[in-house]
């Protein structure tokens, strides 16, 4: 293997140490402590992962968790009630509403009745347009620790060809819209792309987000480039025995690891990044809140 290996678990340790010492900062100096709320509806087993495990990391960095759990039958008028008193709420600095919801509430709806100010996941579609026209806005988690790491990683990326695989609301589009913001010349491929082979070949800087297991193999990547794995695939591991599985990204890690200069391994990469880039979103969200410096 001659990549080097991103280490995205033991950067998110390193966002969640700064994000409590602002927390205890806040606290000590202006008497404020952040506050996250989140809602689940329904009982969905991976949210609901995904909700104890964002309710854990925000008590350990110092700050309040508000958990709203609702029953899957709940009424669109009940959910936008719950929105309204967080947003009202002044211990309530972020909110997050766990996706997907039941299929009988319309998500959009709910998502754009979180107060834009409020919305750390950064899907309300002001901060969709404030990030769109190049204006400071809550940034979606996950592409927001992919950029993270680029950064880290590179310094600049001023110059640089990019290519994002997945055109999501929550990942593909605001991922190229964040690479462009700093410089990168970009490309957004999707599943009516021709010869997506050729376009990663093109790339310094290659974003899988697409959902497919093991997609991407070595011989599309550009050697030297680096590679962000967002895919989160369960796969079927028969070496680990019957019935078994295991995490594999979007991309052919063993030979993408032979060709590439840097890349994220699945799991390991991005999925801690986001849960710690929630976090440091709603210390963010809190100072705004009460003007104050916001941490950088
Ligand atoms: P979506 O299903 O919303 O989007 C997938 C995108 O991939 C679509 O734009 C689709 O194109 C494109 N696509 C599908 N098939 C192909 C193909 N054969 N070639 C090229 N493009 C293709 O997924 P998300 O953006 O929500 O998530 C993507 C992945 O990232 C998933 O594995 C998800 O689990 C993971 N994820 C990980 C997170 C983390 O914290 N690490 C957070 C969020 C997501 P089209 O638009 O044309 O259909």
């Amino acid at each position: 293997m001659t990549a080097q290996i991103i280490d995205g678990k033991a950067f998110a340790a390193t966002v969640r140490e700064k994000v409590a010492g602002h927390v205890a900062r806040l606290k000590e100096e202006h008497g404020i402590t952040p506050g996250l709320a989140v809602v689940l509806v329904g009982e969905d087993p991976a949210s609901q992962v995904y909700v104890r495990s964002k309710g854990k990391q925000t008590v350990e960095v110092g700050m309040n968790s508000f958990e709203h759990k609702l029953a899957a039958e709940t009424s669109e008028a009940d959910l936008l009630a719950l929105i309204d008193r967080l947003n009202n709420d002044p211990d309530v600095h972020g909110i997050l509403v766990q996706l997907p919801l039941p299929k009988h509430l319309n998500e959009d709806l709910v998502i754009n009745a979180i107060d834009p100010a409020k919305d750390v996941d950064g899907f309300h579609i002001s901060n969709v347009g404030l990030l769109g026209t190049g204006q400071k806005a809550m940034v979606p988690c996950t592409p927001l620790g992919c950029l993270m790491m680029l950064r880290d990683h590179h310094g600049s990326l001023s110059g640089m060809d990019a290519v994002v695989i997945g055109r999501s609301n929550i990942v593909g589009k605001p991922m190229a819209q964040l690479l462009l913001g700093d410089s990168c010349t970009v490309t957004i491929a999707h599943s009516r792309t021709k010869d997506l082979a050729e376009v990663v070949r093109r790339a310094d800087i290659v974003v899988a987000a697409v959902g497919r297991p093991q997609m991407v193999p070595g011989d599309w990547i550009k050697p030297g480039a680096t590679v962000i794995d967002v895919g989160i695939n369960r796969i079927d591991a028969p070496e680990k025995g019957d019935g078994k599985t295991r995490l594999v990204g979007d991309v052919d890690f063993d030979s993408a690891a032979e060709v590439a200069g840097a890349i994220t391994p699945v799991p390991g990469g991005v999925g801690p990044m986001t849960i710690a880039c929630l976090l440091a979103n709603t210390v963010t969200a809190c100072c705004r809140a009460h003007g104050l410096a916001e941490p950088e």
